[in-house]
C-alpha cells in the first residue's frame, strides 16, 4: 500500500481495476463510475500516471504492472479488514463502507501480520477472494 494515495486516487484505482476485466475503461466511463466530471477524472489519472500505476493509450485507461499490484494490495487490505469487522459483529455493508475510508493507508506488513493473526481467511464476507493471484 502506498501511504500517499488519497481517498479519491484509491477510488479511481479501484474503479479502473474493477472495470477492466473485459475491456479497458475510457474517460467517459470512468467519470460516470466515479460521479465526477471528465476534467476531474483527468487530474486523478495524471496523479496515478505519476505514480506509474496507470497509463493511457488511444483513449483507453489501463493499469501498469505496479498499478495492478497496488490494486490487488488494496483489495487484500479491504477484504481482510471487512472480514475482521464482520467477525466483530458489524454488518457487511457498513463494514465495506467503513473499511474503504482507511484500507489504502495500511502498510503491507500490517496487512500481512493481520492476515496471519486472523488465520489466513480466504474470502471476504461477500465471498470474494482475499489473497488470490487472479483476484478481481
Ligand atoms: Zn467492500
Ligand atoms: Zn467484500
Amino acid at each position: 500500500m502506498t501511504a500517499e494515495l488519497t481517498r479519491r486516487e484509491r477510488d479511481c484505482l479501484i474503479a479502473i481495476g474493477d472495470n477492466s476485466t473485459n475491456f479497458p475503461l475510457r474517460l467517459v466511463e470512468l467519470s460516470r463510475l466515479m460521479k465526477i466530471k471528465p476534467p476531474s477524472a483527468i487530474e486523478l489519472l495524471k496523479k496515478l500516471e505519476k505514480y506509474n500505476y496507470v497509463y493511457r493509450k488511444d483513449g483507453m485507461i489501463m493499469l501498469t504492472g505496479d498499478g495492478t499490484e497496488e490494486y490487488h494490495g488494496l483489495l487484500t487490505s479491504h477484504r481482510l479488514f471487512e472480514t475482521l469487522f464482520v467477525r466483530m459483529g458489524i454488518d457487511e455493508e457498513r463494514a465495506c463502507e467503513a473499511v474503504s475510508s482507511f484500507d489504502f493507508m495500511m502498510e503491507k506488513r500490517t496487512v500481512n501480520e493481520l492476515m496471519v493473526g486472523m488465520g489466513m481467511p480466504r474470502i471476504c464476507p461477500h465471498g470474494k477472494p482475499i489473497n488470490d493471484e487472479n483476484m478481481h
